[in-house]
């Protein structure tokens, strides 16, 4: 802890986890300087917590920290295996300790203050605000804060799901995987009753990669569910895992909702990462919006504007995850029948960029053309019946 309180900053980062990681590796390579940061986090993030998997241009600044990449991902159904050129995409996997290490670095050359307490309430009075302890001591003051501490939505979706899933980061003593080949989604898993279940493989070398197995659904699965569900995907990729060593266990539970995340709580408060809406609710996919708004914050402050990025996605994106969640949910719709659909009928490279929420409106339409028509119109009323209800209520 810090000797004297509240310390005074130009920028408090409260929550150190993966938003505010790259925000401080962005203002590195943004060069910023001269800048007072406070990073506000009982916890210390360091070390393998979390693998993300992104796509992206090759060439960016994250490249020497990747793990591995790929220019081609399989998506299998029981139909078949499509294999997707992604190109000039690649899809990526990038471990959380290089992107720990790396923020570590940046706090280091900033001279950042590290506040080892959680935060409690946030005071904004308009021209600075004060981030207060649980029990309400004045931990710092800041022009700036940018608030990544977990929270649920503002007020509860009209449908509300989980992205739940286990991996198994898997070693063999023999060529076991091919390192070329990556399996972004692979629906010959058990499907659910409510929801859609997915397997997928990150090899990083032929002896090595993190198989997991996904749920998108209402509701979690316990301990040996996850693990049944993982020995049985292993299974259908054909893998003797009496010959593997399970190195590492990566669980995680990501909402899927269109229940709003607030992004400006008060007019110096900003909020970023999960918190703040960055995670894609038809997919949970999060890192590509957190890395964007990293890069759009560090710009603003290397340029001296206020550390505001744009919305993590366009509402029209909102509106159709929505309406596409509700079609899932009601079972309008089939989770392979979807996703099979979105892949067969669009070029990969339009797909990815669609679920990283930076397609144009013409292309979202040749998406959306590509869903299942009447069952999509049926979500389409329910979700305006909702959204009618809800405000009726409010
Ligand atoms: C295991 C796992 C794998 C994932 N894989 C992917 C992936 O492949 N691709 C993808 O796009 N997304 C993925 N995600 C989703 C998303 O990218 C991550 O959850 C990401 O870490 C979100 O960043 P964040 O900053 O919002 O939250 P976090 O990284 O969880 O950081 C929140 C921080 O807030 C801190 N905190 C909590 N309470 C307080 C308090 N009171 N005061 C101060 N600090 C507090 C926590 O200690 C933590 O450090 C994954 C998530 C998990 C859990």
């Amino acid at each position: 802890m810090h000797a004297s309180f509240p310390v005074d900053v130009d920028l408090a980062l409260v929550g150190g986890g993966g938003a505010a990681s790259l925000v401080l590796a962005a203002l590195d390579r943004h060069d910023v300087t001269g800048l007072r940061v406070a990073v506000v986090d009982p916890v210390h993030k360091r070390g393998q917590d979390r693998t993300w998997a992104f796509w992206g241009l090759p060439g960016e600044d994250l490249d020497p920290m990747l793990s591995a990449s790929w220019s081609q991902v399989d998506v299998v159904t029981p139909a078949g295996r499509r294999v997707l050129s992604l190109d000039p995409l690649r899809y990526a996997m990038l471990r959380s300790a290089p992107v720990y290490d790396r923020a570590a670095e940046a706090e280091r050359r900033l001279d950042a203050v590290r506040i080892s307490a959680p935060a409690g309430k946030l005071h904004d009075d308009g021209e600075r605000v004060t981030v207060r302890d649980p029990d309400g001591r004045d931990l710092v003051r800041a022009g700036w804060v940018l608030d990544s501490r977990p929270r649920r939505p503002k007020r509860p979706g009209r449908t509300s799901w989980l992205q739940h899933f286990r991996g198994w980061w898997l070693a063999a003593d023999r060529p076991t995987f091919d390192p070329q080949r990556a399996v972004l989604m692979d629906f010959r898993t058990p499907q659910p009753q409510r929801g859609v279940s997915f397997g997928y493989v990150l090899p990083v070398d032929d002896r090595f990669a993190l198989v997991e197995y996904t749920e998108f659904g209402p509701a979690l699965l316990d301990d040996a569910g996850y693990d049944a569900a993982l020995r049985g995907y292993a299974d259908l990729l054909g893998l003797d895992l009496t010959a593997l060593r399970v190195r590492e266990v990566e669980d995680g539970v990501i909402p899927m909702t269109d229940g709003p995340f607030e992004s400006r709580p008060s007019p110096r408060v900003v909020r970023l990462g999960t918190a703040g809406g960055a995670t894609r609710p038809s997919t949970g996919f999060t890192f590509s919006a957190m890395l964007r708004q990293a890069d759009q914050v560090a710009g603003a402050l290397a340029a001296g504007r206020p550390p505001v990025p744009a919305p993590a996605y366009p509402g029209r994106h909102l509106w159709m995850d929505a309406v596409a969640l509700r079609a899932l949910d009601r079972g309008h719709v089939g989770g392979v029948e979807f996703f099979e659909r979105l892949f067969d009928r669009n070029p990969p490279e339009r797909v990815l960029r669609f679920l990283d929420g930076v397609t144009s409106p013409a292309e979202d339409l040749a998406v959306m053309r590509s869903s299942p028509l009447l069952p999509m119109t049926g979500a389409v009323l329910g979700d305006a019946a909702g959204r009618l209800r809800a405000r009726l209520r409010r």
